[in-house]
């Protein structure tokens, strides 16, 4: 993450009581022989699981592929999840091959199960009710009050979680996904844990991301991840200039730390939603952004509103509009270099836009 969340961000109550039911469930179907009610909570969210036929299905597949597999088998993947719920411990100390003992059947109908709960269970009627009526709409605005964390994408800091549009009740807004940080198919026990679950924009969340896996990289090596809710990127990225004067000009972010584990975690972040590829991508065309953004009428001013841009940003600024944190380490970047060429060079597109294209220098 870039930002890490704020303090008090809303747990989704809905997850909280589907987590708790799945742990129940494989709790109770250690010494259970027979498929029953038993299995379930006495509650509301039992009732729910119980009646709705979809749900109780994939539970029932779990119950029978977990009483064919090895004896231990049950006690084994209730202790993997009840002994790993405390998200942060894991991220500190990842289990990276923590439901290797399942066999291909248990796996396969545990994240059925628990890709269903997610997508389908937790919408149920009666499971909102028990959640005191809040469903994940209401849940996802909460979120991103600026009173908690902003519209503001905490993963890169570049785009908006969703439109907000005027004269739309709450529930009919759009809302973006919530990421799984740790992907269900490979940790199906966290698919509703409620830590585990993370709204971040549709470029991290689907172009980025995907099923990528926190703790072991695509090459293999095993790497270690920010916990979102304690750890975050934001003072460790700088971004560095290069040849400023040529015609395409390299700008890259750098990492300032030379602890080992933050760059570990900084890597794997890069990774994960191509961070660096991203900024840098953006930053190619860097006379594009002054105009955009500054629209200098001369180099003074050009100077003056560098210096304006390079200023510390407000935390509910960050959280409210987006690049405004990689933009601002650009024009501190800027600040630091000799910008009399750029800003000749700079004087001259000006001048031949508001000329209708003459070829006219301007007197700076
Ligand atoms: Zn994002």
């Amino acid at each position: 993450m870039l930002f890490r969340l704020v303090d008090g961000t809303p747990c989704f109550e809905v997850f909280r009581l589907l987590n708790l039911e799945l742990l129940h469930f494989l709790e109770e179907a250690i010494d259970k022989e027979d498929f029953g009610r038993q299995l379930f909570t006495a509650g509301a969210i039992g009732d729910a699981c119980w009646a709705n036929e979809n749900t109780l299905d994939k539970f029932q597949k779990l119950f029978v592929d977990l009483s064919n597999a090895d004896g231990d088998t049950k006690q084994q993947l209730f202790l993997a999840m009840q002994n790993n719920q405390d998200l942060e411990v894991f991220f500190g100390n990842p289990q990276r091959g923590l439901l290797d003992f399942l066999n291909g059947d248990c796996r396969s109908s545990l994240k059925e199960l628990s890709s269903h709960l997610y997508s389908a269970t937790k919408d149920l009627v009666p499971v909102v009710a028990a959640a005191g009526g809040v469903n994940i709409n209401s849940h996802f605005s909460d979120y991103r009050s600026l009173a908690n964390n902003g519209n503001v994408c905490k993963a890169c800091g570049m785009e908006k979680l969703a439109v907000i549009r005027a004269g739309i009740t709450e529930q009919r807004q759009w809302r973006s996904d919530y990421d799984h940080q740790l992907c269900k198919s490979k940790y199906p026990i966290f698919a509703v844990h409620p830590n585990n679950l993370i709204p971040l924009c549709s470029v991290c969340n689907q172009n980025a991301k995907r099923a990528k896996d926190l703790f072991n990289s695509t090459d293999g090596n095993t790497r270690l991840a920010f916990y979102p809710y304690t750890e975050e990127a934001r003072d460790f990225v700088g971004i560095e200039i290069s040849n400023l004067l040529d015609p395409e000009p390299a700008f890259s972010v750098f990492w300032s730390t030379e602890n080992e584990t933050v760059l570990d975690k900084l890597k794997t972040w890069d990774e994960v939603y191509e961070i660096r590829n991203r900024v840098e991508g953006q930053l190619r065309a860097i006379e594009d952004i002054i105009v955009d953004e500054i629209n200098p009428i001369d180099e003074a001013h050009l100077i003056r509103r560098i210096q304006d841009e390079a200023r510390p940003i407000v935390e509910d600024t960050l959280k409210r509009k987006e690049w405004v944190f990689w933009y601002q380490k650009l024009f501190a970047a800027l600040e630091l270099v000799d910008l009399a060429p750029f800003a000749a060079k700079l004087g001259f597109i000006q001048e031949q836009g508001a000329n209708g294209g003459e070829f006219i220098l301007s007197g700076g």
